[in-house]
């Protein structure tokens, strides 16, 4: 007999974990959650302060999802949407998601994750080029650092060396401009609006140089949130639609982290003032409760889409359990709670207190960098916070502050740059923020004591 333990670290092989350290700790296994809280299996609280990965928006513990999926594997367990199918939990969906997208969005397709929300946009940007005659138009801008998913289209997006390296990705035509994140990169003394303008400007000579009949599409997560929570500078969405409107270039949000209020608003397309001709979402969207995704696209796509289709038979892409009954159930009563619970008025409401104490964060020695819209946010981590000096990267500070921050009963997730990241559940409430930075401040302490010589 093996304990779980050992079957994990024989039969288990994991995601986004280094596996010879994997064999060496173990895993950290998860019995069950409550509210904002999750419970190990040594019996230990500890405050969820990832939301899983950026996800479980109304906590581990929501009978309503719960009923909601029981109903719905009792009426139909499983149909599908392809030639013509579908079903009146999808159909909800499909409605409720479009009435709250942004102006323009008329039309909405149903995945199973993020990476195949933004698959589908891909092609979905290939496709109308197609359609329109433009078949050399197929290049995507992503940015460095930014997360797309990981699936062969998506991953080659993402920004990240340790989701490209050794997987042969990018294995589609990406461009990677620059990341916008003022405190690494911005000039000394350079207002956000100059640093948005100048990022624009390298946009648009970017584009200039490949041609902008090559390009089809710029994608881009309202805030950044797996490349280490980064918000954009004012005036940078504003600029950027400007360059692609002059270049006809598709906008793609990338929603998966920023929709269903964790930047305040429904959208960080709301937050931000971005037009989008396709939004991307998942996580949030069934609180995770269930996988499930979603493309959203505006009248004018779909309308070039359906002339197309009229040459080539069916709009032929589609997933065995994109719109899944009981998924769609579970993400419109989501939907429903958030409405009825007012939770992106909650988030706006609470914002404040998580902002004020993720800022005074910044007077620990180890803190260069505070930021946060809504409840996600990140602290970054350096040796020498005058000249922004980052620690050695074999030191993994933000790995050591992450597993610290267990130690005093938190979860947080350690990110590119040295990012200490929160993405705590939107039903948290301010004593709940109070333990969750009391336990960052705790580990913070405990990293700047064991790391005492090289600061
Ligand atoms: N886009 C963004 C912005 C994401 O954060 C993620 C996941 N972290 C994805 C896409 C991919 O989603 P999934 O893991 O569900 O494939």
């Amino acid at each position: 007999m093996h304990t779980l333990d050992e079957a994990d670290r024989q039969f288990a092989l994991h995601p986004f974990t280094n596996l010879s350290a994997h064999q060496k700790q173990g895993p950290l296994i998860i019995d069950r959650g409550e509210g904002v809280y999750v419970w190990d299996d040594q019996g230990n609280r500890l405050i969820e302060g990832m939301s899983g990965l950026w996800c479980a928006a109304l906590g581990f513990s929501e009978q309503r999802l719960v009923d909601a999926a029981a109903k719905q594997f009792a009426a139909l367990p499983y149909s599908h949407m392809f030639s013509h199918h579908s079903t009146a939990p999808a159909i909800e969906l499909s409605k409720r998601l479009v009435q709250m997208a942004p102006e323009g969005i008329g039309k909405c397709f149903l995945v199973n994750s993020g990476s195949e929300a933004v698959d589908t946009a891909i092609k979905m940007a290939w496709y109308y080029n197609n359609a329109l005659g433009r078949p050399g138009k197929k290049t995507i801008i992503a940015r460095q650092r930014a997360y797309h998913g990981v699936t062969v289209a998506a991953g080659s997006l993402t920004g990240l060396p340790y989701v490209q390296d050794g997987f042969d990705l990018p294995a589609i035509p990406v461009i990677h401009v620059e990341t916008p994140h003022a405190y690494r990169f911005a000039e000394p003394g350079e207002s956000d609006q100059a640093y948005s303008t100048r990022l624009a400007d390298s946009l648009e000579r970017q584009i200039i140089e490949a041609g902008a009949d090559t390009i089809a599409a710029f994608i881009a997560e309202p805030v950044m949130g797996a490349g280490g929570v980064l918000i954009p500078p004012d005036g940078y969405f504003e600029k950027v639609q400007a360059v692609l409107k002059r270049h006809d270039i598709l906008f793609i949000a990338d929603e998966v982290i920023c929709g269903f209020g964790r930047t305040g608003n429904a959208w960080g397309c709301d937050t931000y003032g971005i037009k989008p001709d396709i939004m991307t979402s998942a996580k949030q969207l069934s609180s995770a409760y269930l996988p499930i995704g979603a493309v959203l696209v505006t009248d004018a796509l779909y309308d070039a889409f359906s002339q197309y289709t009229d040459k080539l038979g069916v709009f032929g892409t589609g997933n065995t359990y994109g719109g899944h009954p009981v998924s769609a159930a579970v993400a419109l009563e989501t939907l429903r709670i958030y409405e009825d619970d007012d939770i992106f008025g909650q988030v706006r409401s609470r914002a404040p207190h998580f902002s004020e104490r993720i800022q005074a964060l910044q007077n620990h020695p180890l803190v260069g960098n505070t930021r946060s819209v809504g409840l996600i946010g990140a602290v970054e981590l350096v040796a020498d916070k005058d000249s922004k000096t980052s620690f050695p990267a074999a030191d993994k500070i933000a790995v050591q502050a992450m597993l610290a921050a267990r130690k005093h009963g938190l979860i947080v997730r350690a990110a590119p740059g040295d990012a200490l990241a929160f993405c705590p559940p939107l039903i948290i409430n301010d004593e709940q923020i109070d333990d969750m930075f009391d336990a960052v401040t705790d580990a913070l302490n405990d990293v700047l004591k064991a790391n005492s010589t090289a600061v």
